[in-house]
């Protein structure tokens, strides 16, 4: 390990403890004090947008402000205590000062079905009500008093309010954006999602660093769906026209590495992301893009349709403590986060060379038949027409099957499309329709991320 990484890693370490405690949710001073904090790493621009205001088909909600909230026995003793942990209360609890038989508290209380130990995470954003999560052994100690139980919860949900987002806008030598998302509405929850934003807050610092790169990127922090919808809502124009994106989240697992593809799997920045882990020799689990996750959804609807990918480091919902207080910093350490980071920036380095050189340059393109012993059978493709002995071949241009058999002859993974394309005096834009039915077929590979050029 270099001394420059364990530098970085004492100083994720640092952020992930003095982070790790703050009360967040999708509004309240827990949000503004974490920005508050992550300023310390990059000029992040913190943003209220008023609570009651309409995005979309959503309205801002209430601000959320909590004080105190337990629940005590007849004796004065706290069996369940906000000040431990704030996982107890329900995000978005209303207040309530009341005491009550155990029967009458009972519909209030989550546990988790299969870790006796861990506290379960819940909300209640839309629906006014409140609840306490707490472990088993509470759950018995709750029941077993005779006596009445007194549950108070000092919080407030103030008209007045505003949601806060955390943004900052890197300007590169072009105005074409990459939205890098990272969402800040979780109470005290390392992996989901602490760990994206300590990671985004870095990977800022990073490429603010570095010479001026060719995209602009434009870097949020918002609470899950409301921050995101209200972010889109508010810079509507400048978010149609984002070129990708990413949504940092659960990247600080014991785990293994993974992601999930955005909506176009050919995307180029699926394709950057899977050529960094076999360029560094990861194993990964790829993730299809699918309609459940996180903002992805909103940067990805039919207005934006900004193709955003994630990669993660025990992915939201796969790991055992997802949503519960076991999510801590036992299971995440700054070592795995630094690993995350540090792919992070890679995959970036490499979409920006994909995306300023490929489009342009066929001579970054690579392609590799995958049966290099004899030809594959063209017909059980569906790639021969399907009357034999009438083809003979052109010799001044090439038709559909021409191409195919050159292309099978030439793509050996050490030549580039523009140097095949040379070969056979065709334009490169000719070949790439026929590429991508091969491709499609399984029949050549894409090697251009994996090939070491230049
Ligand atoms: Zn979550």
């Amino acid at each position: 390990m270099t001394v420059i990484n364990k530098k970085l890693i004492k100083e994720i370490d640092q952020y992930l403890h003095r982070l790790f405690p703050i009360n967040r949710s999708i509004t309240g001073p827990g949000n503004r004090e974490s920005l508050h904090i992550l300023q310390e790493i990059v000029p992040i621009e913190i943003k209220e947008y008023p609570s009651g205001l309409e995005v979309y088909d959503w309205v801002i909600p209430p601000e959320w402000r909590v004080r105190d909230a337990y629940i005590k026995n007849s004796k004065g003793v706290r069996l369940v205590d906000f000040q431990t942990s704030n996982i107890h209360l329900v995000s978005y609890s209303v207040p309530i000062t009341k005491k009550m038989t155990f029967d009458e508290l009972e519909p209030h209380l989550n546990i988790h079905q299969d870790l006796p130990d861990a506290i379960p995470y819940r909300t209640s954003y839309y629906k006014r009500d409140w609840g306490f999560s707490v472990t088993h052994d509470q759950f018995s100690a709750l029941q077993q008093e005779k006596g009445e139980l007194e549950v108070v919860i000092d919080s407030e949900l103030n008209d007045n309010g505003s949601l806060t987002v955390g943004e900052l806008i890197i300007h590169g030598e072009t105005d074409k954006e990459i939205l890098i998302s990272s969402y800040i509405c979780h109470p005290s929850l390392a992996n989901d999602n602490l760990s994206g934003a300590v990671l985004t807050a870095f990977l800022a610092r990073e490429l603010i660093k570095g010479p001026k790169r060719h995209h602009s990127f434009r870097i949020v922090w918002v609470p899950e769906t409301i921050g995101a919808i209200a972010y889109c809502a508010i810079n509507e124009e400048v978010m149609k026209k984002i070129e990708s994106g990413l949504v940092v989240t659960t990247v600080g697992g014991p785990g293994k590495f993974g992601y999930k593809q955005s909506f176009d799997n050919k995307h180029p920045i699926n394709k950057a992301i899977e050529a960094t882990f076999k360029d560094e020799g990861c194993d990964f689990i790829t993730y299809p893009f699918d309609i459940h996750g996180s903002d992805e959804r909103q940067y990805s609807s039919q207005g934006f349709r900004i193709n955003t990918a994630s990669i993660t480091k025990n992915k939201y919902y796969e790991y055992p403590y997802y949503h519960t207080s076991l999510d801590n910093l036992d299971y995440v350490k700054a070592e795995h986060i630094t690993d995350t980071l540090l792919l992070h920036v890679k995959v970036i380095n490499k979409f920006e060379d994909i995306q300023s050189s490929h489009i342009t340059n066929y001579s970054h393109l690579f392609y590799r038949n995958r049966y290099p012993n004899c030809e594959v059978m063209l017909s059980k493709h569906s790639l021969y027409p399907q009357i034999g002995g009438s083809i003979i071949p052109r010799i001044d241009e090439h038709d559909e099957l021409d191409l195919i058999l050159w292309l099978l002859f030439l793509c050996d993974g050490t030549l580039s499309l523009h140097e095949v394309a040379k070969k056979l005096e065709v334009p490169e834009q000719s070949l790439l329709p026929v590429i991508e039915k091969l491709l499609d077929k399984k029949i050549l590979e894409d090697v251009s991320f994996s090939t070491k050029t230049q």
